[in-house]
């Protein structure tokens, strides 16, 4: 068994096309995604999902809120997001569980590494939600902590701005930059390349934790990445 964690952004389950906070049909199509990777068998998927489509901390944080009270409300924003996520894959037929690190017992299951683990086991999708419960992050840290409490084997960080791996620069400002299939976390952290969070790509070098980076949207990408295939670009 493969067991990875996926990270994907709250903006991903938004669209420009819709102007919805949640597009229904978006997060339909990563959940049929999702769970057509999961029928092929061979693979434990836990999803740790952001916020920015609702709220983000820091941009409480500059119009002179409390940063740790903004935290906070970007935590419950990843709530909403993973019961959305939930919803849509539990329509195509797969057992989820969404798992928040913030206690809410009649919204989600606390986080419990062990009871983590038996629901991946038991084939069941679980769904990170709140991050780590810890203001001052963003959900790139608790993706690439909970990948190494759970002992994933890699985490996949999906994109949605159309850039589909790691170039050596914005590859939406300047179309000739080179995009890596391969990178090293030092090199990454050198060049101050904006894969993750830099709290997150420290955490996976010290951790030995590999992060594929792949474009989440190209219809099949996603079955490709959970698949184990070499889409986007590896960093380790
Ligand atoms: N957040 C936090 N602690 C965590 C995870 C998230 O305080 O462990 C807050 C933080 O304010 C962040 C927001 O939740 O801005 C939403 O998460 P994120 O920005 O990572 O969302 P994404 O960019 O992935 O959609």
């Amino acid at each position: 068994m493969r067991r990875v964690v996926l990270k994907l952004s709250g903006e991903a389950l938004a669209s420009a096309a819709s102007d919805e906070t949640i597009d229904a049909s978006t997060v339909d199509f990563l959940a049929r995604e999702i769970s057509r990777a999961m029928d092929r068998g061979g693979l434990e998927l836990a999803v740790v999902v952001g916020g920015g489509n609702i709220w983000r901390g820091a941009t409480g944080a500059m119009a002179g809120m409390n940063r740790a009270n903004s935290d906070l409300m970007g935590m419950l924003g990843t709530v909403i997001n993973a019961l959305a996520l939930q919803d849509a894959i539990e329509s195509h037929g797969r057992p989820t569980r969404v798992m928040s690190a913030i206690g809410m017992d009649q919204v989600a299951e606390p986080y419990i590494r062990r009871r983590a683990v038996r629901h991946l086991e038991k084939g069941r999708v679980v769904i990170f939600a709140a991050g780590m419960g810890n203001p001052y992050f963003t959900t790139d840290t608790p993706a690439a902590q909970r990948a190494a409490e759970i002992e994933a084997e890699v985490v996949l960080k999906g994109t949605h701005g159309g850039v589909d791996g790691v170039y050596d620069e914005d590859p939406r400002i300047n179309p000739k930059a080179t995009k890596f299939d391969e990178i090293s976390f030092d090199e990454v952290i050198a060049r101050n390349l904006r894969v993750m969070d830099m709290t997150a790509i420290t955490f996976c070098k010290d951790n030995n934790l590999p992060l594929r980076v792949f474009d989440l949207m190209a219809p099949g990408n996603l079955g490709l990445a959970l698949d184990g295939h070499a889409v986007g670009t590896l960093v380790k």
